[in-house]
Order: C-alpha cells, then structure tokens, then sequence
C-alpha cells in the first residue's frame, strides 16, 4: 500500500513538472466557470500574476470576442469528451491584447476531474504570419497581371485570377498548353532553370484558343540556400497594343510609298514639261529633214538616226508618265479576250519561239473600260519580264478570268475595293524573284539586269496603268518558282455596248482648214506651223492666250479649230478653249501637253469628247489628230 501511494505521488511529480514547463497555460473550470487549478505557465504567458488572474473569466477576453468564446463553452459543457478549439484576443498585463487559441474538453462528468480542461497557447506571431500571408495572396489574386506560378519541375501549382480570364485553366505543364510555340516555352523553361530571367514577347493560346501577343517576365524564386522553390510567370496581354502597332506601321508604310510615288509623279511631270517641248523640236526637226531629203543623200540617214534616238526617248518619258499616272488616256469599253488575241502575233514574235506561249481565254469575259493602249503597254510589259526570266526554254501562260473580290480574298493585301474584276494574270516558269525583288518590283528605274538591259520602268508603268484604272496587282514568286503577276480590272458598270475597234487603214492626214496655234514655245510653234503647213492647212500662230482671245476676234474668216497647249502662262488650255468657244461657237478643239494636267483630265483619264495629242508628237500624229479633231 504504501509503495503504490509512493509511486501514486511520484507519477503526480512527473505531471506537475510536465505541466509547470510546458509551453501551454493549463487550467481546469468547473461548470460556473470558477477556476479549480491554473499552470503556471499562465503567468509567463500573459504577465500577470495568477492572481490577478482570478477575476470573472470575461474581464479578461476581448469585448468582441465573449460572444464566440461563450458559444464554444456551451457546445463544449453539452459534448462532454469532445475537443473543441476557440481563437479569441486576451488581454496581456503589457501587451495589450494578444491571440489566443485554446483546446476546451469537458470532464464534468469523469468525478476524477469533474471540470473542463482548457489547454492556452499564444498565436499572435503565427496570426501575424498567417494574416501577412493572406495579404500577399490577395494581393496575387486580385492583380492586373496574369501571374502563373509552377513547381520547380515545371509543374502547374498556382494562377491567379487575370491569367484565368486571360488563358484559362493553363493545364499541368504550361509550356506544353499554353504557347503556340512549344521551344520558345522550354526555351523560357530553361532559361530560368539555370537561373536567368526571361523576359520577352511571345504567342499563347487564349482560353478560346485564339493567338494572344504576350509581354512575359518569368523567373526561378530560390530560398536562402539558392534552392529554386518556384517558376513565376508574370504575363501582360499586348495583342491589341500589337495590332494598333502594325496597323499604323501599315499605314505609315503606304503613306511613305504613296508620297514616294506622288513625289515621282511630279518629277516626270516637271520633266515632261520641259523635256518634251525639247524633244518635240528634236523630232519633229528630223521629220521635217527627212522630207526635204531623198534616201540617197548621206545627211538622210543622220536625220534617220536623229528620229530614231528622240523615239526612244519619247517612249522612256512615256512610260515614266504612266507611272505618274499623267499619260493621256481615252478609254473605250472592250473584251479583253478579243484585244489580247489580236495581239499574240506580235507577243509571240517578241517572246521568241523558244518559248511557248499559252493563251487560256477566261468564259465569257466581262466587258472592262480602259484606253487598249494601255492594255498594250501591260501585256507587253509583262511578256518582255516573262521572256528575261527564262534562259533557254520555257512556257508563258496568259489567262484571263472573271473574278469576285470580297473582302475577306486572302491574297489581297492592299486597298481592296470589292466588286466584280477581270483579272488578267501572266506566268512564267523562269527564274522567279526573291523577297527584296518583290519589294521594289514596282519603283520606277528598279531593276536587276544589267545597264542597257533594262531601265526599271517597265512595271512601274503596269502598276501606274493599274493604278489609274482602280485596279489591283499581285505578284506571286519565289526564286526558282517562276512568277506569276495578276492584275484586276474593274468590270465595267455602265452601259455596256462595245466600243467599235479603230478603223484600220491609213487615217487621213491632211486638209486645207484653218487652224488658231496657240504656243508659248517659240521653236514648237514654228515646227508646228511648217508641219501644219505641209498637210495644206493655215496657220494663225498665237503666242500667248491673250494673243490667240484677240485673233479669234480680228480675223476675218472662218477659223476650225484651236490647237492649243494646256499649260500657259495667263490662264489654261481649258479657260482659254471656254473663252474661244464663247467667241467662235462651232470650232473644234485639240489640245498638246507634255503631260495630262488636271484642268482637261482628272488622273489622266480625258473626259468624254476631248481631243489631246501628247508631246513629242511625230508628224503623222500630229496629222492624225488634227484631222480627228475636226472631223468629229
Ligand atoms: P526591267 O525589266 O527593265 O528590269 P521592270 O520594272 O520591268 O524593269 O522589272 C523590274 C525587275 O523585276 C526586273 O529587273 C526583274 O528583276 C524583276 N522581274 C520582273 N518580272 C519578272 C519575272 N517575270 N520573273 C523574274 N523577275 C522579274
Ligand atoms: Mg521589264
């Protein structure tokens, strides 16, 4: 007996000391409430001593608090046995209020006890963490940017909200799901594995799977020992601020082409001006000497090589205003099929026989308005390039079609107005082009043949042709490729009836009416005057407006026609041609110019009924023309 009561108080040692270290305040209630026994622990925990702990239990908790703290006590003192838990704020003798979680078990009914036990511990520091933590997590959620956080082993752990919104459910390996290009997702992998950072632009798939433009900052987070704990990716969607960009460097990109192709526009027009008066004289003087020259005299075939120089010169200033778009032009409504068959005798001798040529004619080609010239000019433009392209045999395909262009037809990237076009496409199985050719393709005086080879101008011309008629081209080629260039001409809308092809046979050339000259160009007039004179008509030269308004008033017979520049000083063709017309009612009218100007025609295109001869003109033009103008 004695030696169990001795071990009895031993045991009863050990638990004394065991509660009086232990980190926790001990205290035993009975059912009011009163405190039966308290750990001393109490005193080092909350600065009291355990007597100033004896008061009513409410003193000592939060205000705000009670309420919950009475709530657990009665469920407590009802489930006698069961562990219940209760955080509420005690007050500290120094400290104020201080966390406190306590384990409440009822032992009311175990007449050992007969109380309830309450095991205290202080949790204001893990409070503290656990309430920072929850800043930090909030604060992650709720941010603008898309934030995903992976294991170190790439492995899915976290995203935030705006990555949902943005991405989806990114999956358990992100780079696997969620970039359109899976290197560049290792590739960010890598890189921050080994320690770097990543930051860049890169392509993910929304949630919707649509292509996003991504700005991602990623990077490895290490603990203090240099361990990777986690893979962060911080992502800003930049699609939108992508598109505007590429819009407006589309945007700037045609600007800076348009004002290039303005600028050159006015270059040739400037030059025509001048150029053309010059070249005029040059020809027409080298006309005038081959008439007075028979074939035997040595000086005929000087005159003869003079001729043919200023031709070719007349042709270069040509093209280079179609470029501009400042070449005269007289559209007719014609098929386009019927034009190119007339023309494939005379392709076929540029091309050579070497090459095939192959004429697939579009089913019932709709009719298209333009001058057939210009027809002329694009076709053979595009053969010539064709037939340079090949070296030794080769085919050339010409295909016309009709062809409906909506706004959503993939090759088509430029200005689009959509409508029903005739296309009319030229290929060749030659050496094709690479990416800086295609570039410049269209540049006046771009070429990569050598000097005297080419002059650059040839689709510079096409595409001012095209241009004019609001037309579209596209160029399909790939070195080694062959080429394929299309063109698209309007349909035309309006009536719809065919012009009648040109008459053929020798036009008539001369007549004996009279002609009001009105020239500021002393050496135009007076070859003018000779050539006029040559084809039996007279001459009344006028050498300014003003001049010719006083002629027309003076002179005492009939007067047919006014052959007068457009270009002036005093006033214009146009103005001086109203005021004549106001004087002299009947009177035809045949304008000259190095170059369209607006005041007769608006891009070149001449309005209906007006009469216009290009400089340099050749004697027969001029000829032409004139009896043209007044026969019409
Ligand atoms: P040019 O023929 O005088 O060089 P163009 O304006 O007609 O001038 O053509 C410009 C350049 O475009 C050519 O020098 C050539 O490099 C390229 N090119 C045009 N057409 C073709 C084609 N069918 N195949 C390959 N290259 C072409
Ligand atoms: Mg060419």
């Amino acid at each position: 007996m004695k030696l169990e009561t001795e071990k009895l108080s031993e045991n009863e040692k050990k638990f004394r000391l065991l509660v009086k270290n232990s980190g926790d305040i001990l205290v035993i209630l009975d059912a009011q409430g009163l405190r039966k026994y308290i750990s001393s622990a109490a005193e080092r925990i909350t600065g009291f001593t355990t007597g100033e702990l004896d008061v009513p239990f409410c003193q000592l908790v939060h205000p705000d608090d009670i309420a919950h703290f009475q709530a657990i006590w009665d469920e407590c003192i009802n489930n006698p046995g069961e562990m219940f838990q209760v955080q509420y704020r005690h007050i500290h003798k120094t400290k104020g209020w201080v966390y406190f979680e306590t384990v409440v078990q009822s032992y009311l009914n175990d007449p050992a006890i007969n109380g309830i036990i309450l095991n205290t511990r202080d949790i204001t520091e893990r409070k503290k963490t656990e309430d920072e933590l929850l800043i930090f997590k909030e604060t992650v959620d709720n941010s603008t940017d898309a934030i995903g956080i992976s294991r170190p082993d790439g492995r899915h752990y976290y995203q935030n909200r705006a990555l949902t919104e943005l991405l989806g459910d990114v999956g358990k390996y992100p780079p696997s799901t969620t970039y359109v290009d899976e290197q560049t997702g290792d590739e960010v992998f890598n890189t921050i594995m080994a320690g770097g950072q990543w930051i860049g632009e890169i392509k993910m798939y929304s949630k919707e799977r649509k292509v996003l433009d991504i700005y991602l900052r990623a990077y490895a987070n290490k603990d203090a020992a240099g361990n990777i704990t986690a893979l962060a990716g911080i992502h800003t969607n930049i699609t939108e601020r992508k598109r505007d960009e590429a819009e407006r460097e589309k945007l700037q990109a045609q600007l800076t082409q348009a004002q290039k192709m303005e600028s050159i526009g006015r270059l040739a027009g400037g030059i025509a001006h001048d150029f053309n008066n010059m070249l005029s004289v040059i020809l027409n003087q080298a006309e005038l000497g081959l008439l007075k020259t028979s074939p035997d005299e040595p000086v005929y075939s000087k005159f003869k090589e003079i001729e043919k120089a200023a031709k070719r010169s007349a042709n270069l200033t040509r093209q280079l205003l179609s470029f501009a778009r400042k070449q005269a032009v007289t559209p007719d409504i014609i098929n386009l099929n019927d034009l190119i068959g007339r023309m494939l005798t005379m392709l076929r001798q540029i091309i050579g026989e070497d090459i095939e040529v192959m004429w697939v004619p579009g089913k019932d080609i709709w009719p298209i308005k333009i001058d057939p010239t210009q027809i002329d000019q694009v076709l053979t433009n595009l053969c010539v390039n064709a037939r340079h392209a090949i070296s030794g045999t080769g085919r050339i395909t010409i295909e016309t079609e009709n062809t409906v262009i909506d706004s959503c037809s993939p090759d088509q990237n430029t200005e689009i107005i959509p409508g029903d076009y005739v296309s009319l496409s030229v290929n060749d199985n030659g050496c094709g082009m690479d990416k800086e050719t295609r570039f410049h393709l269209f540049e006046p005086f771009f070429t990569t043949k050598d000097i005297g080879k080419g002059t650059g101008l040839g689709l510079a011309t096409v595409y001012g042709i095209v241009k004019q008629n609001n037309g579209l081209i596209n160029v399909y080629s790939e070195p080694g490729m062959g080429t394929t260039i299309r063109i698209y001409l309007p349909k035309n809308t309006g009536q719809n009836e065919l012009s009648p092809p040109k008459k053929p046979g020798i036009p008539a050339t001369s007549g004996h009416e009279t002609i009001l000259l009105v020239e500021d160009e002393p050496m135009i007039m007076e070859i003018a005057t000779s050539m006029l004179g040559e084809f039996g008509y007279t001459v009344i030269p006028a050498s300014s407006p003003n001049e010719a308004i006083r002629l027309s008033r003076e002179f005492p017979e009939d007067i047919h026609l006014l052959l007068t520049d457009v270009i002036m000083p005093e006033m214009n063709g146009r103005e001086l041609s109203e005021k004549i017309l106001s004087i002299r009612s009947g009177i035809k009218i045949l304008f000259i110019s190095g170059y369209t100007a607006n005041v007769i025609a608006q891009h070149g295109v001449l309005n209906e009924g007006v009469h216009f001869i290009h400089k340099p003109f050749t004697m027969n033009d001029l000829a032409v023309k004139v009896r043209e103008a007044l026969d019409s």
